[in-house]
């Protein structure tokens, strides 16, 4: 049975047998193709969210799904105690795409930065002759990296620390998007710097121009290793492959995850230009799961539709279009529309009443989006949106924000 009746029942046992650590809209979702998802009334809905950029290739996409089905029937999991016929693959194949050198593969996007963090706090102490215990991680206010009890302990956000702590220590905070900052907060002891190129979940805010190229010049001059962590800018959503190609820069180590599966499985990865990660030798890090057959295999062919299907370039296209419409609603709700390729937000003034009350109107609407913080919309829809879909999308929004 389908219905009305199900979507309450189903809320209803979720919020008994679940933990209550997200407060979701209320739609259950049932089938996803392309940028339309359905829930069990078989409403249709347009996703502007893309699972926080996971399914930049859209839900479901075929060629992935064959790629996942064919390895299914193979092979799935090694561990890394064997090798397997994916792993090279993938790795080499990745490495072409984001110009890097070496890669280490994971699951969940806060593993990869917890990796890149041991990664470099080691390379501190073996490479740059840090004292033991010394090594300190320059982060920024306002950061998103994951939920990790290392990660929450940098996080800016009081709720996200609120109650776990206590934190694991070698960590200092600047401002984003301040160069004089870093330069003042860069000590002998300095390991590495990590930020995120564009700050997603701090309401899509765009650093100064010029500010990765900055700070690639101060990190090559301190020696200190820049960490860039692309988990949700990456692999095509702002319009590149990686968004410091914006700046014509290469960090030492880049973060992904989320769209490297196409919202199929758990990936994610380091990747390093630097031979930092040269410092693990076997058995200084580890994962289960990480870089297994199944999961090589869905990302190689996830890649493949990134490139194959000109996704990057669509991004580029169709962002800017989405952009500059949105630009042009009039609404009193409006404070700033900001954005790069499809990582899109609109931020209300707070006079408004907060993002989510827009999120569910637009709900009731269609589409599908959520606030993030609490004022601003993120629009960010699978990167093979078309601009028929976008002018769908612009008429429902505009209504939405022009009501009181
Ligand atoms: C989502 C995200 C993470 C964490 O990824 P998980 O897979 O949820 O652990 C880290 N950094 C950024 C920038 C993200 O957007």
């Amino acid at each position: 049975m389908t219905g009305m009746n199900d979507t309450q029942h189903l809320i209803e046992v979720e919020n008994k047998y679940g933990a209550h650590n997200y407060k979701p809209l209320d739609v259950i979702l049932c089938r996803g193709e392309g940028i339309w998802v359905w829930d069990v009334n078989d409403k249709k809905y347009m996703d502007c969210l893309s699972s926080y950029s996971a399914v930049n290739q859209g839900h479901c996409h075929p060629k992935i799904k064959e790629a996942m089905i064919e390895q299914l029937n193979k092979l799935t999991l090694t561990s890394r105690a064997f090798r397997n016929d994916q792993l090279g693959h993938f790795y080499e194949e990745l490495c072409e795409l984001t110009n890097s050198h070496t890669v280490l593969p994971m699951n969940s996007g806060a593993e990869a930065v917890e990796t890149a963090i041991k990664a470099v706090r080691k390379w501190a102490y073996k490479v740059k002759k840090v004292e033991p215990d010394k090594a300190e991680i320059i982060t920024c206010a306002n950061n998103f990296h994951g939920r990790t009890l290392t990660i929450v302990g940098f996080s800016t956000e009081e709720q996200y620390r609120d109650g776990f702590g206590p934190f694991t220590p070698g960590f200092k905070t600047i401002p984003y998007g301040d160069i004089d900052a870093l330069e003042k907060a860069i000590t002998p002891d300095t390991a590495g710097f990590l930020a995120e190129p564009i700050q997603g979940e701090a309401g899509i805010i765009i650093p100064p121009a010029g500010y990765l190229k900055a700070v690639r010049q101060i990190c090559t001059k301190n020696n200190v290793i820049m960490l860039l962590d692309e988990i949700q800018t990456g692999l095509g959503r702002t319009g590149k492959m990686l968004a410091e190609e914006h700046e014509g820069i290469e960090a030492d180590m880049s973060l992904i995850g989320k769209a490297l599966s196409g919202g199929f499985y758990p990936i994610s990865a380091v990747l390093a230009n630097e031979e930092v990660l040269g410092v693990f030798m076997p058995g200084d890090h580890g994962s289960t799961f990480g870089g297994n057959p199944l999961a090589c295999a869905v990302g190689r062919a996830a890649l493949k539709v990134l490139t194959e299907e000109g996704l990057l370039e669509n991004a580029v296209v169709q962002g800017d279009y989405f952009l500059s419409k949105l630009q042009e609603i009039k609404s009193s709700h409006i404070k700033e529309v900001r954005g790069k390729g499809l990582f899109i937000g609109v931020e209300l003034f707070p006079e408004s009443g907060g993002a989510r009350r827009f999120c569910e109107m637009l709900m009731d609407e269609g589409l599908l989006c959520k606030e993030t913080h609490e004022h601003v919309i993120r629009f960010a829809p699978p990167l093979i949106i078309q601009r028929e879909e976008i002018d769908w999308a612009l008429e429902r929004i505009e209504r939405v924000l022009q009501c009181d």
